[in-house]
């Protein structure tokens, strides 16, 4: 190994080995000092390399008020990090790995192959060759009284005492691949201030479907509807059924705002729009021609084209009194209330919301309760929809938190 360090260079510890502390790493190698990287799993990386499966979505390319707005509240914390290393640089810094970027129809940005292990392999490579130590299966346990930090390795129980310390420890979700949220602990017990982990981009629960729709359209796609929560314009998407209630890609992007209205108020109504290219008049029309001696069910599906899960979530959902009167029938194909009673298990979730609060730390992430420890990725108090906004922040404030811990150090 050949390492860039100079021999009287502070030595560092980043722990965990995702996106956020191997970015940290990358800017504090580069800067000459001693990172060794401590990750608790066999290998780095692993929910990024999981993220790549269905098609590794790193970054988006809209505009930038747009794209900052996704982080919702958390919006002006999130900023600086990507002024300073947003899509933009973000992709540059991909093509630097040799690897290529392409721009899908939806704005999604994807390294070409969609995948995730040859961009990890060859920043791996670069990180190894500018002389980061990787420690995989060492855990970090929390600190002596003493303030030196423990680590649970192989050989048994170690202590750390680096110059200083980047936590970049990942959220509570998918806990079979590392980051299962224990740190919450050991940061609450030295006075971190911490916001409750709780899933977010994740599935919800209904009271109980019928057992019709669990043994006929569990797993079903619902294609081509509209959702809305409380007075927002619907959103066009799609999402699926599952046994116990309802989760996909629509459901996600609504889910920070279903999950605060469970919290508030118990359970949340959304509203699914079954047809929503059709205005409500046009669907009442075509519902009040005659259907003669045809079932209900056959004149949804020949007039409207409403069928299988669609017409068995209708059943599930309205009434019978309204399958005789168009005007009702109509307007529940265009306004099905779902009551939803609570998220599916953190563990279940594409990823956190909650975590180690934004006014726990200054403005170069590092605790204010704990000088020298520094935090960045998933584990901070932010939250965004999929679409490449999770990475991309987790890239930028790893690369926040190297540059200030070298800010630090240097002061
Ligand atoms: C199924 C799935 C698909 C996803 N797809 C996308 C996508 O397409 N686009 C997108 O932007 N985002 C996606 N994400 C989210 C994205 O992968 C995460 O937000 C991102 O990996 C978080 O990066 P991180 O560095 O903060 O934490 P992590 O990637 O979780 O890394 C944290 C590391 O810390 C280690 N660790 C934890 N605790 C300890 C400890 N006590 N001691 C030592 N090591 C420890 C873990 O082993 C892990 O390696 C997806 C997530 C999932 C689950």
């Amino acid at each position: 190994m050949t390492s860039t360090a100079k021999p009287s260079a502070p030595n560092v510890a980043i722990i965990g080995g995702g996106p956020a502390g191997l970015m940290a790493a990358e800017v504090l190698s580069q800067a000459g000092l001693q990172v060794d990287l401590y990750d608790g799993m066999p290998s780095v990386g692993r929910k990024f390399l999981l993220a790549g499966v269905g098609g590794m979505n790193i970054t988006h390319s809209e505009a930038f008020p747009a794209f900052l707005s996704r982080y919702g509240e958390r919006a002006p914390n999130i900023a600086p990090l990507l002024r300073a290393f947003g899509a933009e640089q973000l992709c540059e810094w991909i093509h630097g790995l040799g690897i290529d970027t392409f721009v899908g129809s939806s704005g999604r940005v994807f390294p070409t192959d969609m995948k995730a292990a040859p961009l990890l392999r060859a920043w791996l490579k670069r990180l190894r060759d500018a002389g980061v130590a990787i420690h995989t299966r060492h855990r970090w346990l929390g600190w002596n009284p003493d303030g030196s930090m423990r680590i649970a390795s192989p050989e048994g129980e170690k202590t750390l005492r680096p110059d200083a310390t980047l936590l970049a420890l990942g959220g509570g979700s998918w806990s079979r691949l590392g980051s299962d949220g224990a740190w919450m602990l050991p940061l609450e017990q030295r006075g971190v201030t911490l916001a409750p982990l709780q899933p977010s981009n994740c599935g919800f629960e209904v009271e109980a479907w019928s057992d019709l729709m669990i043994s006929k359209f569990a797993g079903a796609p619902l294609k081509n509807i509209a959702i809305g929560l409380n007075d927002d314009v619907p959103r066009l998407g799609e999402c699926v059924i599952t046994t116990t209630g309802i989760e996909g890609s629509l459901i996600y992007a609504l889910s920070a705002a279903i999950r605060e209205a469970i919290n508030q108020h118990g359970s949340a109504t959304i509203h699914l729009d079954l047809l929503p290219g059709r205005p409500v008049d046009k669907i009442q029309q075509a519902l009040s021609k005659p259907r003669g001696s045809r079932s209900m069910a056959k004149h949804l599906h020949s007039q409207l084209g409403i069928d299988g899960v669609k017409a068995a979530l209708l059943r599930e959902l309205t009434p019978a009194e309204c399958f005789t009167d168009p005007a009702r029938l109509a307007q529940a194909i265009k306004t099905l209330p779902l009551t939803l009673v609570k998220t599916r298990p953190l563990d279940e979730a594409i990823s956190s919301a909650g975590g180690v609060t934004f006014e726990a730390l200054d403005e170069r992430l590092m605790l204010k309760q704990l000088p020298g420890v520094f935090c960045a990725g998933e584990m901070l108090d932010w939250e965004a929809p999929t679409g490449g906004y999770l990475l991309t922040a987790c890239f930028a404030s790893g690369r926040a938190a190297g540059l200030g811990m070298l800010e630090w150090l240097q002061a």
